[in-house]
């Protein structure tokens, strides 16, 4: 199969690298991917959201699969573009349509979706320009901490815990009444604090089936022990000691089966990835959030202790083959440790060259993803915030980030830096 995978993060690296691993992949395109991705497939200069020019480009390389790394093409409709056009409808899109999508792209819809199906999430209530009056009374009266969320995709900057009523007017006024996410903030979610340690839990279905292919806990903070700014995520593990056994059983018979069965009753065409954001409240599940694409870091450690060829999972999903398949791990333990420019998440600078890369490349059970790197005059360069992913395999999750960890010292780019305290409770 021609295989067009769309994104350029670390996510995509780790995607091509097991994409390209297929006995079904015949050519990988990357649109528009990154320095790393490149070495699996052939990168191509059209944006993941330019569904006009990915027409051309899969019409002129016979693409038979199109496989969505980030959220928004799947909001803007991927999905529904190509199967609503006569010369594209053969092309099999990995994701939800955009109806589906809105699990992501709209909190108010995945909370009411929770509440239609009796999925445990924190109690809520939604609040937009009209009501504005009703919500700061509801804030006024809300226990603390109490959780904000501009409805719409903000890019991981749309949810705020508040800590005292003050500050969580303030932040209500800024995103409804000043829209500071523009239209994404029209909309806002009150939400109770939930208590507890997150853990992600992803799922592949294709509407009424699904199979686990795998879990992870992410670093969100950019400082040691858990401190500092929130970031895209600078580091990841997996398996999660505590998701397993009952903690595991809780979350499939109260959130995972009833949130597939939930899009099979509802009609809700999905044929992708569900990230289910839980939050383990004293041993019991709750629903955080829900994404309809892998996760970035999570992706670099989910694939890499995912035994199965991917491809043949994407088929799957397209000829009803899915609740046949037998998911296989790898048994050993993965840890990712994310290198990122200097000053990230606030201001940095872009364009530094990146040392050490061959020789980083060279052992067995390490693999160096890259994430925001471009390849200019033959130099690898850095080319975003997150620059770089580690991942190593290992028999605990301490042996694992240790080897990430050595293999970063041989690798040098200006300002660079990363967490050495990613799996620090495990
Ligand atoms: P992401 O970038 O993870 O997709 P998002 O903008 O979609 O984030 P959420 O995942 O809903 O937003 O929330 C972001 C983070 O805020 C969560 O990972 C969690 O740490 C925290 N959070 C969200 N809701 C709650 C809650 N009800 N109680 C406690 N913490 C919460």
């Amino acid at each position: 199969m021609n295989i067009l995978l769309l994104g350029a993060g670390g996510r995509e690296h780790a995607l091509a690298w097991k994409l390209a691993q297929s006995a079904h992949c015949s050519k990988l395109f990357i649109a528009p991917g990154n320095a790393g991705t490149m070495q699996f497939g052939t990168n191509i200069a059209i944006s993941a959201t330019n569904f006009e020019a990915q027409k051309q480009f899969c019409l002129e390389q016979g693409i038979d699969m199109v496989v969505v790394g980030p959220e928004d093409p799947l909001v803007l409709g991927v999905y529904d573009y190509y199967q609503q056009d006569a010369a594209l409808q053969h092309i099999l899109v990995i994701g939800p349509a955009a109806y589906g999508a809105q699990l992501e792209g709209s909190k108010a819809f995945s909370k009411k979706f929770m509440q239609r199906h009796n999925i445990p999430t924190a109690a809520y209530a939604e609040f937009e320009t009209s009501n504005f009056e009703e919500g700061k009374a509801y804030i006024a009266q809300h226990s603390l901490p109490i959780v904000l969320k501009a409805d719409g995709l903000a890019a991981g900057k749309g949810v705020v815990i508040c800590t005292s009523h003050a500050e969580a007017l303030q932040v209500f006024e800024e995103m409804i009444v000043h829209k500071q996410f523009g239209d994404a903030s029209s909309r806002v979610v009150i939400e109770q604090f939930l208590d507890g340690i997150e853990v992600s839990i992803f799922v592949l279905t294709d509407g009424t089936s699904y199979q686990i292919i795998g879990h992870a806990k992410d670093y969100k903070r950019i400082g040691v022990g858990d401190t500092g700014l929130n970031t895209g995520g600078m580091g990841c593990v997996s398996p999660v000691p505590f998701a397993q056994g009952e903690f595991m059983q809780k979350a499939i018979d109260r959130i995972i089966e009833p949130t597939v069965n939930g899009l099979a009753t509802e009609n809700i065409t999905y044929k992708g990835f569900i990230f289910f954001g839980l939050i383990n409240v004293q041993g019991e599940p709750y629903t955080i959030e829900y994404n309809c694409r892998m996760g970035d870091p999570e992706t670099e450690v989910v694939m890499p202790r995912l035994s199965n060829d991917l491809v043949e999972l994407f088929l799957a999903i397209h000829n009803g083959n899915l609740a046949n398949t037998t998911i296989q791990f790898d048994e050993r333990a993965c840890a990712t440790v994310v290198a990122v420019s200097g000053g990230y998440p606030g201001n940095y600078t872009k364009g530094y060259g990146i040392t050490g890369l061959p020789a980083a490349n060279t052992h067995a059970d390490t693999i160096v993803f890259h994430a925001g790197t471009s390849l200019q005059n033959n130099v690898i360069q850095t080319n975003g915030g997150r620059v770089l992913a580690v991942t190593s395999y290992a028999d605990n999750i301490g042996s694992a980030v240790q080897k990430s960890k050595a293999v970063l010292e041989q690798i040098h780019f200006d300002g660079m830096y990363y967490r050495h305290d990613i799996g620090y409770e495990f």
